[in-house]
């Protein structure tokens, strides 16, 4: 398979992506790691007339905190490759279920090439890293001719491979706010290793509360209702099922070649209540 012949543009800065981005006028695609772009490309999935390479802007240093009034936030430049997160000791300490989650994605080929701005700009319903992203919190930074904006996660994803972003801006950094210390679970079940998850899931408790994301079950990363996991404690066995069932019952997955709707149902139930209690019980209680 190869894809239709397109041109090719090199952008050494994000402000160069930008203005080539504004003269091809939606007929342009960003190319960062290509691990999905060039896949779908060759598929004819996607058309693009023109690739604009931003490679050569580079990972900026890669993540670093960044003390702001209210807490500290990490940032990590879009074009930081998953392996760069996958040792990044900022990351360890300041976002540990993102770098837990990258252990997942694909294979050691794929890591090294693939970039997190690449990943949340794909919005893929069942990658790991906008799961997480969105279970973490924190903005979206685009660029674009109007200038620069940050868009909320939570409102970033819109449908299948669409996002919040216009044709014309490119996501420049993926902003977390700081979770140390903060408990955190990730879990998901894929039929062989490397594969995309069938079902994922995603905790990231703040204060005590817990933030549950589902990846598999609909068109986009799916948040969870606060109302239906936000008071629940886990050593209360009845109560964690009830509400592990409630989660289940408030999806609509579809069925697919590899899981029909129900077995999906049925994975929620089984890993949100698998990962709120590896995120929340008391530690002497883990495991038990
Ligand atoms: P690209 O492929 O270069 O681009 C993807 C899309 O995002 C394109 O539309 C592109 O125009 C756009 N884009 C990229 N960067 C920007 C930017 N800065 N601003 C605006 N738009 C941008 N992913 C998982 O989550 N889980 C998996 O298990 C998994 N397994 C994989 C297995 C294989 C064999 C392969 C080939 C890929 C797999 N992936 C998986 C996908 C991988 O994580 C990709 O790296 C990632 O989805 C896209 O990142 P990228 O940098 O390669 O983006």
């Amino acid at each position: 398979v190869q894809p239709t012949s397109f041109e090719y543009q090199r952008a050494d800065s994000w402000d160069e992506a930008v203005e080539l981005m504004q003269i091809w006028q939606g007929e342009a695609k960003i190319i960062a790691g290509g691990q999905s772009l060039v896949p779908m490309m060759n598929l004819r999935l996607t058309l693009p007339a023109a690739l604009i390479d931003v490679n050569g802007i580079g990972d900026q240093g890669g993540p670093r905190i960044e003390d702001s009034a209210e807490a500290p936030v990490l940032v990590i430049p879009a074009l930081t490759r998953h392996a760069t997160v996958l040792t990044s000791p900022v990351v360890a300490q300041h976002a540990p279920l993102l770098q837990h989650a990258v252990r997942l994605v694909g294979n050691v080929r794929v890591r090294h090439r693939g970039t997190i701005g690449g990943s949340v700009a794909h919005a893929d319903p069942t990658g790991e890293i906008p799961c997480s992203v969105l279970a973490l919190g924190g903005v979206v930074r685009m660029q674009s001719p109007r200038g620069v904006r940050d868009v909320p996660i939570t409102e970033f994803f819109r449908t299948y491979l669409t996002t919040a972003a216009e044709d014309d801006e490119v996501v420049t950094e993926i902003r977390i706010p700081s979770s140390v210390g903060e408990p955190w679970a990730f879990d998901e079940v894929t039929r062989r290793f490397s594969d995309f998850a069938t079902v994922a899931v995603a905790v990231q408790a703040r204060a005590g509360r817990p933030t549950v994301v589902l990846g598999g079950v609909a068109d986009r990363p799916l948040r969870v209702a606060d109302d239906l996991v936000g008071n629940v404690d886990v050593r209360d066995e009845a109560g964690l099922d009830s509400a592990a069932g409630a989660v289940a019952d408030s999806v609509n997955p579809e069925g697919d070649v590899h899981a029909s709707a129900d077995y999906r149902r049925r994975l929620v139930r089984v890993l949100v209540r698998r990962a709120l209690t590896s995120a929340l019980a008391p530690q002497d209680t883990k495991g038990a």
